[in-house]
């Protein structure tokens, strides 16, 4: 097993892709593989652009591990059916796959392997060759359908996070990624109960010792790498942990920013503190206007979300807010509602605003929303003999139609208009959107959508 070279790919995406893609590396994959040491090498295809996968790499793999997202599987259903038919070994990982469960496998004959649960509990299984029929590799013949995470028991499995030294070395076209993202902690205050449209699968299993991973963030700054892409949940989840990480940032790195996920209601004097010590852009996802509650956001209220806008401002951080567009009773009223917000926000806010996300809500398969779609009779019906991975656009129509009062395709077409705007006062803002493929922006004859040069760029 050990000689086996092993490619892992992030497959490249249907959806538009926001400024932050070539700023990531497949993390997931490459904690796996750093771990374990085998002869592999991971290739992104974002980042490296999709030209025949350099045909010499994969010649001499015997063992292709795909990194899934919502977003990239059509790609990788391609890829996998072609590199199966040359003799390769084909598995699958991420949340999409773990959710969707051993179905995933029954229904496609052409891999070989699907990996559940949260990356953090697998590493210690994945690819070891005593725990291959475990809960890890589902073989073949397991036949529940939406088996939910849960029942893996994730959280059992040990983990000895510092034992893994990341190696981002094993990246293809290293020189090509613009920001590196860094595994910390995994953890999220809302994971027992989580946001309306989130398909992450659980708690996270702890963190990092700070000095391991800013020894090797230290070497890819040596190497010219200034952003970096800290991917825990919430670092919020515990702010002394965060202002020991911040504290342990070596004096060397002076010029980097480090772009971290924070919840609004935790936004003060002492993560502040924290966040001006790694030169911090925090991240947050203020979800709507109006209509929070139903994103099932607990604890955290509009005045939270502008509170923690203001606190940012105040202490000139540079910040990222994200919406959701057509949550559960979202009317064309709300959505402009929301729209004037965002407008009011960047009059008085934007200089201090690195990016905005406004994305029409995306059906992932585990969300709330996931199951109280599927849960309709007519939709159980009609997706109940579907093979998987079933088609998120499709699933996320049917969401609109049912749950909100305005189509998915208006809402679309109210957040260009916005982004449109935004562009407009505040060009320096970088705008961003999840969910929509780039066919509905680029392709008339899709959506019917009529585009000016300059929102097709925004996006
Ligand atoms: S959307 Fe973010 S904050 Fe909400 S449950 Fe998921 S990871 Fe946590």
């Amino acid at each position: 097993m050990h000689k086996e070279m092993i490619i892992g790919i992030y497959p490249s995406s249907d959806f538009i892709q926001d400024n932050l893609y070539n700023k990531t590396c497949p993390l997931g994959l490459l904690t796996v593989l750093s771990y374990q040491h085998y002869k592999s090498i991971i290739y992104n295809e974002v980042v490296s652009g999709d030209i025949d996968l350099h045909p010499e790499l994969i010649q001499n793999a015997e063992i292709l591990l795909f990194s899934i997202t919502v977003a990239n599987f059509p790609r990788a259903i391609k890829l996998s059916k072609r590199f199966h038919l040359e003799g390769k070994r084909i598995y699958w990982g991420g949340p999409e796959v773990s959710m969707s469960g051993p179905k995933l496998l029954i229904d496609n004959s052409y891999i070989d392997g699907i990996a559940i649960g949260a990356g953090e509990s697998i590493i210690n299984d994945l690819l070891n060759e005593n725990d291959r029929s475990g809960r890890v590799f589902l073989q073949k013949n397991i036949t529940s359908y939406f088996k939910l995470i849960n029942d893996f028991h994730p959280l059992k499995s040990i983990l000895n996070f510092d034992s893994i030294k990341i190696d981002y070395n094993l990246l293809f076209d290293l020189d090509k990624y613009e920001g590196l993202s860094y595994l910390w902690g995994n953890d999220c205050l809302q994971a027992n109960k989580r946001c309306y449209f989130c398909g992450r699968l659980s708690m996270g299993l702890g963190y990092r010792s700070p000095e391991i991973i800013w020894d090797e963030l230290l070497e890819q700054y040596r190497n010219g790498f200034r952003f970096f892409y800290n991917t825990t949940d919430s670092v919020t989840t515990n702010l002394n942990l965060f202002k020991d990480f911040c504290i342990k940032k070596p004096n060397e790195i002076k010029d980097a920013s480090h772009r971290v996920f924070v919840n609004a209601n935790m936004v003060n004097e002492h993560l502040i503190n924290s966040l001006k010590m790694i030169n911090g852009i925090a991240v947050m996802g203020i979800e709507s206007f109006g209509n929070l509650k139903k994103s099932n956001k607990i604890n955290i209220t509009e005045n939270d979300n502008i509170q923690a806008i203001e606190r940012l401002f105040k202490a000139d951080l540079k910040f990222v807010v994200s919406f959701v567009y057509g949550l559960p009773e979202d009317t064309p009223e709300s959505i402009d509602y929301n729209s004037e917000m965002i407008r009011i926000i960047v009059d008085k806010y934007g200089s201090n605003i690195d990016s905005i996300h406004i994305s029409p809500l995306l059906i992932t398969t585990g969300s709330t929303a996931f199951y109280d779609l599927y849960n309709l009779p007519l939709i159980k019906e009609k997706y109940r003999n579907m093979s998987l991975p079933l088609n998120p656009i499709e699933l996320s129509n049917d969401y609109f139609n049912n749950f909100c009062m305005i189509s998915r395709k208006d809402t679309i077409y109210k957040i260009l208009e916005l982004s449109e705007e935004i562009k407009a006062i505040a060009p320096k803002i970088k705008i961003g959107a999840k969910g929509i493929l780039k066919a509905e922006l680029f392709n008339q004859t899709d959506l019917n959508y009529f585009l000016k040069d300059s929102l097709a760029n925004a996006l």
